[in-house]
């Protein structure tokens, strides 16, 4: 890999500067609803992101982690339960798990793709089983259409994980409001941000009045502030722009890398035409998680905001906290192989994005 020192790229600082975000923020000095518990900004978010997601209720909360946990929560999975989710998952899902008291199942994940194998549940059911986390991670869509009919079949609640994906589209239906119930985070690296924030998506009326009725203790124990709602309001309105601009340049870069290059992008033509990208998965040929991390720290010395992507939830939990189902042997290649692109990048100029691929290409 050899590149003059002048060829560098970034910085990619996140968020950018938006005249919308700060218009509202001058309307809350201005009116003083950036000091109040309650106010328009709140509703006004619940009612775009209901009608943007087309679900029936929006309940905000503190982050896209207590939305997971409220999920659970709301689909009354409990002590003695268990939960089937990817070994290759947000670890803060497996984590909820417990803390609601139940026991997460792993099933592995699709080959060469973070995603869970809908073709392994039949394999992790028990009468135990209440649910099935699904996360959408790295751009890459998961078959959750398939998941969902199983889901109905043997009734288990589906929590679909739309954090890294906002936007995203299968069969015209966004991701987030196909499976019982989606989560959403509003954390301050995502694609909509407000620093922290999250919300529960569901057309069940139950499942929704019990997340209200657990986090309603005479205050709001998971709140969403005024202020966080109103800097969200204008970014709903850009985000389809801004996901069809990374959606071009992810297209860019596949076009332009050749298949001599060492590292590729992950991608399902039948599924990954209408994602959206947080983070950009791309697969090495490493041995070992090591050998991945330098790679990405030598990308990372241009300028380029790769990072070594999740670690396999078996790999980093002691064996007594899990089910494992199988040997997992697909999340296991992608804790050592995956690397994943930071978004910013994403919205570079096409001139950059073309200068990024040649040196990809060459290593
Ligand atoms: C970021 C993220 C979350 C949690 O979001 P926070 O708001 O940071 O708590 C959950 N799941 C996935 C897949 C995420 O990427």
């Amino acid at each position: 890999m050899n590149v003059p020192a002048d060829d560098s790229f970034g910085p990619w600082p996140w968020p950018t500067p938006d005249s919308d975000v700060r218009i509202a923020i001058e309307q809350l000095l201005a009116d003083g609803s950036w000091g109040r518990y309650h106010g328009p900004h709140c509703m006004a978010l619940c009612d775009k992101l209901a009608r943007y997601f087309a679900v029936d209720h929006v309940h905000l909360c503190s982050s896209g982690t207590s939305a997971v946990e409220l999920a659970l929560r709301g689909s009354n999975v409990r002590s003695g339960d268990e939960v089937i989710l990817a070994a290759y998952d947000y670890k803060a899902n497996f984590v909820n798990v417990l803390t609601v008291g139940a026991r997460p199942v792993l099933v592995d994940t699709l080959p060469e793709r973070p995603v869970l194998n809908p073709d392994l549940l039949d394999a992790a059911l028990s009468s135990s089983t209440k649910a099935i986390i699904c996360s959408h991670l790295h751009g890459c869509l998961a078959p959750i259409e398939q998941l969902a009919e199983f889901a109905a079949k043997h009734h288990l609640v589906l929590i679909e994980d739309a954090c890294q994906v906002p936007g995203a589209r299968i069969d015209r239906r966004r991701c987030g409001s196909i499976g019982h119930v989606g989560v959403l985070s509003f954390g301050g690296s995502k694609l909509l941000t407000a620093g922290r924030g999250g919300a529960v998506l569901t057309c069940d009326a139950q499942l929704a009045q019990r997340i209200r009725l657990y986090t309603e203790r005479g205050n709001d124990a998971y709140p969403l502030s005024e202020m966080q709602a109103a800097v969200l309001l204008p970014q709903i309105k850009k985000l389809d722009e801004n996901n069809r601009i990374r959606r071009q340049t992810v297209r860019r870069l596949r076009n332009i890398l050749t298949t001599d290059s060492s590292i590729r992008i992950i991608w399902d033509d039948s599924l990954d035409d209408e994602s959206a990208y947080y983070k950009v998965a791309w697969l090495t040929d490493c041995a070992t998680s090591t050998d991945r991390d330098a790679i990405a720290k030598r990308l990372r010395s241009f300028g380029l905001p790769f990072d070594p992507a999740f670690p396999a939830l078996h790999l980093i939990h002691a064996k007594s906290r899990f089910r494992a189902i199988g040997e997992l042997r697909n999340a296991a290649a992608l804790h050592a192989q995956l690397l994943t692109l930071h978004h910013p990048f994403l919205l570079a100029a096409a001139n950059e994005v073309d200068r990024a691929a040649k040196l990809l290409d060459g290593i």
